[in-house]
C-alpha cells in the first residue's frame, strides 16, 4: 500500500490515475480509525478507481487544546486496518506545514448560517478550521467524489456548502451512522470512554430514538424540556445541547412545516469526552 506524506508525490501518483480517466475518492479522516471509517472507505471503493484515506488530525478545528492533544494517533494500526481492506488504497498523511505550509491558520467562509448553530456555537471556529482543511486536502487530491458521514451531520452539510461557495468540482457522498452494538455512535473519542462510561453513553441514542418517537405528536418546545428533563435524571452525562433542526437549513425547529425533513442533535459530555449524535425524525 502507498503511504504518501508529501503533497507533491501523492499528486505526481495520482496523475497516472486522472490521465486514465479513473475515478477517485477521497475520505477524509482524522485517523484513530474504526468501523465507521470503514465504512466509508469500503463505500468509496465500490464506486471509484482509486481510493484515497487522507489521516491528518487538523489542529485548526479544535477550539480545545487539550482535546487536540489527547485526540488518540495510531498511524501504524490505522494502515493495516485499510491494508485489510485493499493494498490498492493510498493513503495521505502530512503533517501540518507539509498541508498548510509556513501558516497554519483557519481561513473564513461565508456559511451562510450552517456554521452558528450546534457545534459552531459551542466550538468557536470548528468549522472555518473544518471548510480550511477540507479545502487544501481536495486542493492536494482532486476527488471527483468525497465521502463523509452522517455522524457530523452539520459537517456534512458544510461540506456541500464549501464546494459551492468554493466552485469545486467534486461530488458530496454522505452515508449513515455506524453504531456500536449498544447503539452508541462509533467515534474515535469512545477509545477514551472506560467500560462504564462506554456502556452508559448508549444513553445518548436511546434518548434519539424517543425524540423521533415523540415527533409525531409532541412540540419541539415539549420534546426539549423532556430531553433536558432525562438528561438532569442521568448521572452519567452532562447534556451539551440537544437541537431539532431542519435537516437542509440546520435552522432550529419553531413550527414544523408539511414536505420538511427534521434531525434531532445531541452534544454530552461523559466525563471530560465529548460525543456527538443525530437522526432522523421524519424520514
Ligand atoms: P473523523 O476522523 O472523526 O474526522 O471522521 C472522518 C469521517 O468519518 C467523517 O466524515 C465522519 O463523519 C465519519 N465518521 C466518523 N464516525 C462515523 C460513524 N460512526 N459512522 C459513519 N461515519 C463516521
Amino acid at each position: 500500500m502507498q503511504v504518501f506524506k508529501e503533497k507533491e508525490l501523492l499528486k505526481q501518483s495520482l496523475s497516472i490515475n486522472k490521465l486514465a480517466g479513473n475515478t477517485i475518492g477521497l475520505v477524509p479522516t482524522m485517523g484513530a480509525l474504526h468501523e465507521g471509517h470503514l465504512y466509508l472507505v469500503k463505500e468509496a471503493l465500490k464506486s471509484c478507481d482509486q481510493v484515497v484515506v487522507s489521516i491528518f488530525v487538523n489542529p485548526t478545528q479544535f477550539d480545545n487544546p487539550e482535546d487536540l492533544e489527547k485526540y488518540p494517533r495510531n498511524l501504524e494500526k490505522d494502515i493495516n486496518l485499510l491494508q485489510n481492506i485493499s493494498e490498492e488504497i493510498i493513503v495521505f498523511t502530512p503533517n501540518a506545514n507539509e498541508l498548510y505550509g509556513d501558516l497554519i491558520i483557519s481561513e473564513h467562509f461565508d456559511f451562510d448560517g450552517l456554521d452558528i448553530v450546534m457545534e459552531g456555537k459551542h466550538r468557536t471556529g470548528h468549522f472555518d478550521g473544518v471548510g480550511t482543511v477540507v479545502k487544501l486536502l481536495f486542493e492536494a487530491v482532486e476527488p471527483n467524489k468525497a465521502f463523509f458521514g452522517e455522524k457530523d451531520y452539520q459537517q456534512l452539510q458544510i461540506i456541500r456548502k464549501l464546494t459551492e461557495i468554493e466552485n469545486i468540482p467534486v461530488e458530496i457522498v454522505g452515508c449513515p451512522i455506524l453504531r456500536e452494538e449498544s447503539g452508541l455512535a462509533r467515534s474515535s473519542r469512545n477509545e477514551r470512554l472506560n467500560d462504564l462510561q462506554r456502556e452508559k453513553a448508549a444513553f445518548i441514542f436511546e434518548t434519539l430514538k424517543e425524540t423521533k418517537t415523540l415527533f409525531g405528536t409532541k412540540s419541539a418546545n415539549y420534546i426539549n424540556d423532556w430531553v433536558e428533563q432525562q438528561f438532569r435524571n442521568y448521572p452519567f452525562l452532562e447534556l451539551e445541547y440537544f437541537e431539532i433542526s431542519d435537516a437542509k437549513t440546520l435552522k432550529k425547529l419553531t413550527e414544523k412545516r408539511e414536505g420538511e425533513t427534521y434531525r434531532a442533535f445531541i452534544a454530552a459530555y461523559a466525563g471530560d469526552i465529548r460525543l456527538i449524535d443525530n437522526l432522523a425524525l421524519n424520514n
